[in-house]
């Protein structure tokens, strides 16, 4: 039988708020300009043929330019030494023009993500995942000087909310270096309760159940099924996954991690995929290659 119960949920409009951050990003840029001050400029580095990368970067840069950001493309092949982009690395944190480098990942299987992180000035660190930023981020009463992106924007989704963090039991799904263990670490930082959840957690479910916001970052379309969700709960959907769909033009469709549908019924606010987290990733990153150009300054 049809559900026909319909959503209550709030929609968590990512795309709108991330407007509103990049135009004033864009505001900031200008003032500066006109004070005399350099203007902010992020380095990319992409190191092999992986087509996502490419699309990502295209639109950092895309939103770099909006804003009045200078970005510089380096594309690296997929065979080329470690050492070269160590080297470059190396070259990008003395140029002072350069005020944020990012190495977009994954990079080539030969090359160890780790070495070239920790390479990239922390104070050029605009990704967030430098080991000393990240440390930073998980201790008590220290802030990093860049946290990553993801989180960041996620956030900020959050404080649109009527939710309490203090002291509201929060879930997070997935625990990766880039979304699911800085939020929980921000979370946690916020005075959230905070449960981390992984592909070794037993019943899932009903620790999700529990969660007063949930944030949901696994990689699998439609994971999070309604039941899942706590009524009135707040739902972050992190998931960007391709879902084979005859009837979309390109023959997919974009899905979440959450069962949006169903979840949405139970919900107090969730975020759309696309729509939701996405936007706000770019938003952040041109927050903090603003930021690393004022600490220059
Ligand atoms: P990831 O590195 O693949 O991590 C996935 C996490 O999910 C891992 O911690 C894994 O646990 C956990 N997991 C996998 N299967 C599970 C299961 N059955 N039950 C519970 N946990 C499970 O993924 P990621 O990079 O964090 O990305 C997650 C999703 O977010 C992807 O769809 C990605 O495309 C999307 N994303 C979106 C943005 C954005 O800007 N919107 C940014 C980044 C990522 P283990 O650690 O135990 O393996």
């Amino acid at each position: 039988m049809a559900n026909t119960e319909k959503s209550t949920a709030t929609i968590l409009d990512g795309k709108a708020l991330a407007k509103n951050i990049r135009e004033e990003v864009a505001g900031k840029v200008t003032i500066r300009m006109k004070r005399g001050l350099a203007q902010p400029g992020l380095a990319t580095i992409i190191v092999g043929e992986d087509p996502a990368s490419r699309v990502y970067v295209r639109s950092k840069h895309k939103a770099c330019e909006e804003a009045g950001i200078q970005s510089f493309a380096h594309e690296i092949p997929a065979n080329a030494a470690q050492d070269e982009v160590l080297d470059l690395i190396q070259k990008l944190n003395e140029q002072s023009d350069i005020h944020g480098i990012l190495v977009q990942l994954p990079v080539s299987k030969h090359m160890d993500e780790a070495t070239l992180i920790s390479a990239i000035s922390i104070m050029k660190d605009v990704d967030g995942l430098h080991p000393e930023n990240v440390g930073l981020l998980a201790q008590k009463g220290r802030q990093p000087l860049f946290a990553p992106a993801t989180p960041s924007g996620i956030m900020r989704l959050l404080k649109e909310t009527d939710l309490r963090m203090e002291g509201a039991n929060a879930v997070v799904l997935g625990r990766s270096n880039i979304v699911g263990l800085p939020i929980a670490l921000m979370m946690l930082d916020a005075n959230a309760t905070v449960t981390m959840c992984h592909s070794r957690t037993r019943d899932l479910a009903a620790v999700c159940k529990r969660a007063d916001v949930l944030v949901a970052a696994v990689g699998k379309p439609e994971f999070v099924r309604g039941d899942w969700v706590k009524p009135g709960a707040v739902v972050i959907d992190v998931g960007v996954n391709r879902v084979d769909d005859e009837n979309a033009k390109r023959g997919y469709r974009l899905a979440g991690d959450v069962a949006f549908e169903e979840a949405s019924r139970v919900a107090r606010a969730i975020t759309p995929v696309p729509g939701g987290v996405g936007p706000m990733t770019i938003a952040m990153l041109l927050e903090n290659t603003l930021r690393a150009a004022e600490f220059a300054d």
